[in-house]
């Protein structure tokens, strides 16, 4: 029963609060989507975790599934991280924090807020994270990524509080859950390429990251982004989302060795869309997005004179040819790209909250937490009965 009371006579230390920042009232039960091996997945009971410390306890709202995830549930492992327990699923969530622990409010963090998280908890001891870098950090925990047990696909999730970070109420859940790969993208493309305006990238790889990639690179103020692919119905989702040109490399000729091709190809690249090899209008910076030898070869060939080259994707073979010869003479930045670091995740959240990048495009599907696995199967697929490309599947919350 409510009763209404003039607001002079409420006392003066009672908080305002509106219906939507009432706490969340506490459920005792945390329903999780857990791996136990290869394309064996099980929903699972785990006991509600209680925030120690600086931690601080979030509800989640919505969850991506990326190609790391599907990775685990078919392989069972990537590089060197096994899966050796039992694992919970997920790593790409936004949520509200429902729980503080004792020092957690010291950084400005409190309940009822709308947070994105940064699903990576490093040392904060070793040099590198004490150098700004902390996504080096040998000691790094990581969602969902072995011998971590604890993904963002369950009800709740803990994390330190300068890890979660505020979302303004304009950028929604979903949008909160992409801030994870849009700091990819962001670390990729303002953190380690520099790109700045006017500047003319190139991105190899029209899937999630590559997508990303071309979005902030647009919000940067580029003026030229050309996406590369070799699925055109990915290259026309991107022309519709922010390419200003595209490019679909031909086939290999039969008897054409794979060096010749990738000259030739690049060649092709520049002749057909009128860019430079060097000088204004050249291509400034090259974002790969795919880890496929040819396009290695031809986001190398394609750079101007000090370009800078941002190795991104992770293909299945590490060991390929690199044209050391055009990074020597071209004088080339050449750097790999990892994760997200410092400032990544308030400059993905500032752009959507600007306005200057929109994620609504790139949800395709979404699914009910019960059929989870139907939005793994999505993802590996990559298009859907009709032929359009799924870009990013989002799991909704147990209910
Ligand atoms: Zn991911
Ligand atoms: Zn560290």
């Amino acid at each position: 029963m409510s009763t209404l009371v003039p607001s002079s006579q409420e006392p003066t230390t009672q908080v305002d609060k509106t219906p939507q920042d009432q706490p969340k009232a506490l459920k005792n039960d945390n329903p999780s989507f857990v791996l136990h091996g290869v394309d064996n997945v099980k929903y699972e009971q785990r006991p509600v975790p209680e925030p120690q410390a600086d931690q601080v306890l979030v509800e989640i709202a919505a969850t991506g599934i990326c190609g790391s995830d599907v990775h685990y549930l078919k392989h069972g492992s990537i590089g060197h991280f096994v899966l050796k327990e039992p694992m919970c699923l997920g790593h790409e969530s936004s949520g509200v924090v429902v729980k503080l622990g004792p020092e957690a409010g010291r950084s400005g963090v409190s309940v009822g807020m709308r947070v994105a998280l940064e699903p990576g908890v490093s040392c904060r001891s070793c040099g590198l994270c004490k150098a700004g870098t902390y996504e080096l950090c040998p000691h790094m925990s990581f969602a969902a990524t072995p011998p971590i047990i604890y993904g963002t696909l369950a009800r709740y999730y803990l994390l330190p509080a300068d890890l979660v970070h505020p979302i303004p109420s304009q950028v929604s859940f979903e949008d909160g859950a992409m801030m994870e790969p849009l700091s990819v993208g962001v670390h990729s493309v303002s953190t380690l390429g520099k790109c700045k305006t006017d500047q003319n990238v190139i991105v190899f790889g029209a899937g999630p990251v590559g997508l990303l990639c071309m979005a902030v690179a647009k919000a940067l103020g580029a003026r030229r982004v050309i996406a590369v692919d070799i699925q055109k119905e990915r290259l026309d989702f991107a022309k519709s989302y922010v390419a200003t040109d595209v490019f679909m490399p031909e086939a290999r000729g039969k008897d054409e060795a794979a060096d010749a091709y990738c000259s030739r190809m690049s060649d092709l690249i520049l002749s057909s869309l009128n860019i430079p090899a060097l000088g204004p209008g050249g291509i400034d910076l090259t974002i790969e997005a795919t880890g496929a030898p040819s396009c290695v070869q031809m986001g190398i060939h394609v750079l101007k004179p000090s370009g800078t080259y941002v190795q991104v994707g992770m293909g299945s073979n590490m060991t390929l040819p690199v044209p050391l010869f055009d990074v020597i003479t071209k004088q080339l930045n050449v750097t790999g790209s990892f994760r997200y670091g410092a400032g990544d995740y308030p400059l993905a959240i500032s752009l959507v909250e600007r306005g200057l990048v929109d994620l609504k495009p790139l949800v395709t599907q979404r699914y009910d937490f019960k059929d989870a696995l139907e939005a793994f199967e999505m993802t590996r697929q990559g298009k859907d009965e009709s032929g359009k490309p799924v870009i990013k599947c989002i799991i909704r919350p147990p209910p």
